[in-house]
């Protein structure tokens, strides 16, 4: 089967954030289908959209998978009910969210999965991590570094 290089993002603001990206990264670890490659440093970043929520813990795990893309999906997303996600208001609180960010260099618009995920360009919590492990991507033709340098931290800072 082939391996294919994905990217993950991964979120939390709830219930001890820093333990619900350990216990999901170790989740992920344990699966089959799925060997890690590399897992960036932890970053603090304020919440997207409501602010009246918890500040958020990011980070982003590269993995080699022989999933096709929306087992992939299906299987974060119970990682994610496992670990008690509620889905309530848009960009709310959450215990862990697990986006897609790439899976290889495919490009995949169906209603429940869109990959590059939408949001990489404009979210400093997702660009510094994922240039930490990959700092030579390219994606939709743009170099990742470029995304980064037009990306201000917004407040976005690495955990020692
Ligand atoms: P955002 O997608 O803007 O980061 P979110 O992560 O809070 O917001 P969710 O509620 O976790 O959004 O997911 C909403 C839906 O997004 C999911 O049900 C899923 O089908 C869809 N989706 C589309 N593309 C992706 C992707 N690349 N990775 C994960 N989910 C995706
Ligand atoms: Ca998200
Ligand atoms: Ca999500």
């Amino acid at each position: 089967m082939t391996k294919v290089v994905a990217y993950l993002g991964l979120g939390s603001n709830l219930q001890t954030p820093i333990l619900q990206l350990q216990s999901a990264r170790n989740a992920i670890q344990e699966m089959d289908a799925i060997e890690e490659i590399s897992f960036s440093s932890l970053y603090r970043s304020p919440p997207m959209g409501p602010q009246d929520q918890p500040d958020y813990v990011n980070a982003v795990m590269e993995i080699y998978t022989t999933l096709e893309a929306l087992a992939l999906l299906s299987a974060m997303q119970q990682i994610e009910n496992e670990q008690g996600r509620v889905r309530s208001q848009r960009w709310g609180a959450r215990t862990l969210d697990i986006d897609i960010l790439l899976y290889g260099d495919k490009q995949i618009h169906l209603a429940e999965l869109i990959v590059p995920h939408i949001g990489i360009k404009e979210r400093a919590f997702v660009l510094y991590p994922l240039f930490e492990i990959a700092p030579n991507l390219v994606i939709d033709n743009q170099k990742l570094i470029d995304m980064v340098n037009a990306c201000p931290l917004n407040g976005v800072e690495r955990i020692a």
